[in-house]
């Protein structure tokens, strides 16, 4: 699906003021906790050649009573960073108050949250107070996996005269249980870029994962996949962080990371998704996708099986049986499916279903 967009991107975000190569590297706090805290992560991240810094200063917390930022006092510490370091400065804002006082500091790229992007209210009212204030802006995508509500934010921003866009993606909430703290659902930050090829697209492992242990794998797929930087949250000590602790790396650990990254060669201008590399890696989605449905498939027959025990029914139905099969050959042929591959499998699950009911059954 091609985006009805219209927009000319073409002065989208040019990193090269910045004089950065990619993978672009952002990194700094979660939060900016104390004045030594800020600008001893800028100066050992400069050391490591790093020349973009973050730093939360004003912190969405999903529940109230955490901690949420240290607030305006942060700017006085960044200006410092800036001149001790002359790294570009990057926050999160996420209200008008946020944009004026940002601004009057210096700050060079402004972040929009997961949660405001959610919020079209809130990025409108974001958006008009930047007009004729042409600073990058990087906007996360939704905590909820729309794109098009992604595509709605970066329009916003867009048409009030803002042509410095990217997009970070962080990943996705979920209620189910997963190894991530946010789903990454990589077919989202791919389609995005498949819709708005122009847009810098950088990937932000550390609120993907949620831990330091998925860091390195996460930041691999999103250069695999020719994503174009990566930010990464960095603290002297991560394990007394005010928040984000599981999620942090010192800035020695961020250095070891990079240098054993493999930096991918520059694929054809935009993400092509005929390189063997994003179809291996859709397939690897499509699988993960087919074993979840299997899982769930199983924990339905294991409820079933212990329904037909109580109420003392036998395991085989064969008309169901026969329903079930007929409706997916017909199904299937209709998507192209061949009609014994489509009985094969569907013949395998049955009886997967059958030796889990027999086991239930029998006590086994
Ligand atoms: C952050 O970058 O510190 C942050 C709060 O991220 P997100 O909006 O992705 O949750
Ligand atoms: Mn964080």
């Amino acid at each position: 699906m091609k985006t009805n967009l219209n927009l000319n991107l073409k002065n989208i975000f040019d990193w090269s003021i910045i004089q950065e190569d990619k993978p672009i590297i952002i990194s700094g706090p979660c939060s900016a906790e104390t004045e030594e805290q800020t600008i001893q992560t800028a100066i050992a991240l400069r050391k490591f050649g790093i020349k973009i810094f973050r730093a939360g200063i004003w912190k969405p917390r999903t529940r109230p009573n955490s901690f949420e930022g240290v607030g305006s006092i942060a700017l006085e510490w960044l200006k410092t960073v800036k001149s001790e370091t002359g790294m570009f400065l990057a926050t999160e804002v996420a209200n008008v108050k946020h944009i004026y006082e940002s601004l009057k500091a210096g700050i060079d790229i402004l972040w929009i949250g997961a949660r405001t992007t959610a919020n079209p209210f809130a990025i409108q009212e974001i958006a008009e107070a930047l007009k004729g204030i042409d600073i990058p802006i990087l906007i996360k995508n939704p905590v909820n996996p729309d794109v098009n509500l992604w595509i709605g934010a970066i329009e916003r921003f867009y048409k009030t005269g803002i042509t410095k866009i990217g997009a970070i993606h962080r990943g996705f909430s979920t209620y189910e249980k997963s190894i991530y703290r946010n789903i990454p659902q990589w077919q989202i930050p791919v389609e995005l870029k498949t819709r708005i090829p122009e847009i810098p697209l950088l990937c932000d492992p550390s609120h993907i994962s949620g831990n330091r242990q998925l860091l390195k794998d996460i930041s691999q797929k999103a250069i695999d996949l020719n994503f174009d930087g990566l930010m990464i949250e960095t603290h002297p000590s991560p394990d007394k962080a005010w928040s984000d602790a599981k999620q942090q790396i010192t800035p020695n650990s961020l250095k070891h990371m990079i240098d054993n990254l493999v930096i991918r060669e520059e694929l054809p201008k935009g993400i092509s998704l005929d390189t063997i590399e994003d179809l291996r890696y859709r397939i690897d989605q499509c699988d993960d996708e087919l074993l979840n449905i299997l899982e769930k498939r199983m924990n339905l027959v294991h409820s079933i099986g212990i329904y037909k025990k109580e109420n003392k029914m036998t395991i085989l139905q064969p008309g169901r049986w026969e329903n079930v099969i007929g409706k997916s050959i017909e199904r299937g042929l209709k998507k192209n499916l061949n009609k014994d591959f489509i009985s094969n499998i569907f013949k395998s699950i049955h009886q997967e279903s059958i030796n889990k009911q027999n086991k239930i059954m029998n006590n086994r």
